[in-house]
């Protein structure tokens, strides 16, 4: 077995010493102000609209992934398609009186490990192939981290910016009225994900219970606190993140608080990741969100930014204050030479175009599929070790499990309780992608998909096929 070594150290660090205290986290920019207008979330960004090669990509990655594994054409068969594909037309009331159509869908990918689990998207781009890849990854993702989930997501064409907050209300209730059949607790739970809020997941669960005519908070995560939401959930993502960087980094005897960071977006996880790895001694000299990229060799006032961000909703206007200048060219935070780059905005970042100017020698993928297969290939030429998307921010979904689990037991968790167990699986998930990829001389990518394609063709055989 060999020892791997990320790409060369650069020996020029210094820790941050940082007060932890007051410090400010981001909710979200689109999920989790539930009082709020869906309208003042809608972020209308381009996450999502490559739908198609993501989706190739994925279908790529698999491919790969099972040929190592040596799975027969049976065992593909079992496990690659899609379970279930439903596509409804949804009528709403519109405030003005008239009748609107809306198209939604729920796709279930692979329930052989348990009930399927993913968000529910509003976006005016959703298209079936693309709900199709993002519940693809929701199997795959669910089963790295070892809960007990399938895949599975869902979406409505629509740019919810443009509804009142009653005809969102509506929209969202007759989507789940629609699809109850598919829905519950032990069938397929739901959650937020772009433009969707604790708020509608709200709707849904009481949608749900009003027709069955029971409380069953269960049936979906990501729900506002006050009604059987998981404390933790908001920094849960980026916690993940944290927490496998971490593990990586001890992998090659090299410490956090010597490593610089740029980080690519600054909402939920990308704000929330750099504030928590900046706790953790970082020192991060580059930001970005839509608004533009921002530096600062000598180390990035998180706390301060997060309390501009919050006060100016993003990071506008930053170079105004002494925090950090603005960069020319925000796509160059890419190719900065920095220790760690964590990707955490949008899809399909790293191509063939800039990959060979990535100077990172860590990636850690807070985002969704933030490399193409060709980025893939000239990243692991380089050396650069890349803590793959559905290792990295599987952090969002476990928690939303421990949601699930504190629902179904009606007993809940103090957070301290939800950050070690989230560590604890993270930990687990981290290490055995980590053997699989020394044990295969692979990519991180494809021992993450190795392992989680195991397990989902494990629990496929030892079920069997029904008549
Ligand atoms: P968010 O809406 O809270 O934040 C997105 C950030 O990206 C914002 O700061 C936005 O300004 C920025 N952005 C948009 N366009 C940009 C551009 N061109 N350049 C730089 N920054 C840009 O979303 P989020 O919840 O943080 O999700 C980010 C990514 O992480 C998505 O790919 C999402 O699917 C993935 N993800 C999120 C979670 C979660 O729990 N929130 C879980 C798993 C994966």
């Amino acid at each position: 077995m060999k020892k791997k070594e990320p790409a060369k150290k650069d020996s020029s660090k210094s820790g941050l010493k940082n007060n932890k205290k007051g410090a400010t986290y981001i909710v979200s920019s689109g999920r989790a102000h539930h009082e709020s207008k869906a309208a003042d979330h809608f972020n209308p960004r381009t996450e999502g609209l490559q739908h198609i090669s993501a989706f190739d990509n994925a279908m790529k990655q698999f491919d790969q992934a099972a040929a190592l594994l040596k799975l027969t054409q049976s065992q593909t068969a079992m496990i690659k398609q899609h379970r279930r594909c439903t596509e409804v037309t949804l009528p709403v009331r519109m405030d003005d009186g008239t009748i609107q159509t809306f198209t939604g869908y729920r796709v279930q990918h692979n329930i052989a490990r348990g009930p399927a689990k993913g968000g529910v998207r509003y976006h005016p781009q959703v298209s079936l192939d693309e709900v199709k890849a993002l519940s693809f990854w929701m199997t795959f993702k669910c089963a790295v981290a070892d809960i007990p989930m399938g895949g599975g997501k869902g979406g409505i064409i629509v740019d919810p910016g443009k509804l009142s907050l009653g005809e969102l209300e509506r929209l969202s209730r007759r989507f789940f009225s629609d699809l109850e059949d598919m829905f519950g607790p032990d069938r397929d739970v739901p959650a937020p994900d772009v433009n969707t809020t604790p708020q509608i997941m709200a709707w849904f669960m009481d949608t749900y219970s009003m027709h069955k005519r029971e409380h069953l908070p269960a049936v979906v995560t990501g729900k506002p606190l006050e009604i059987g939401g998981s404390k933790g959930r908001v920094l849960a993502t980026a916690r993940g993140l944290q927490f496998t960087l971490r593990r990586a980094v001890a992998a090659h005897g090299e410490k956090m608080e010597n490593l610089t960071v740029a980080v690519q977006g600054f909402g939920n996880v990308g704000g929330n990741a750099a504030l928590l790895l900046h706790e953790d001694g970082c020192k991060i000299v580059a930001i970005s969100d839509q608004f533009g990229a921002f530096q600062n060799p000598q180390g990035i006032d998180i706390p301060a930014v997060m309390k501009y961000a919050e006060a100016n909703k993003g990071l506008k206007g930053l170079e105004k204050t002494k925090l950090a200048t603005k960069m020319e060219k925000p796509d160059e935070i890419l190719e900065l030479k920095v220790d760690v780059l964590c990707p955490c905005a949008l899809e399909l970042v790293l191509t063939a175009k800039n990959a060979g100017k990535v100077k990172a020698r860590y990636i850690a993928e807070g985002a969704n599929g933030p490399c193409d297969s060709d980025a893939d290939a000239i990243l692991n030429k380089k050396g650069i070790f890349v803590i793959p998307d559905i290792l990295c921010n599987a952090g969002g979904v476990v928690v939303s499990y421990f949601e699930w689990v504190q629902n179904r037991m009606g007993y809940y968790w103090p957070v301290e309780r939800i950050n070690s167990e989230l560590e604890v699986m993270m930990n687990k998930a981290f290490d055995s992608v980590y053997e699989t990829y020394m044990n295969y001389n692979t990519s991180m990518r494809i021992a993450a998909f190795m392992v989680a394609i195991k397990r989902v063709s494990v629990a496929s055989e030892l079920r069997g096929l029904y008549a």
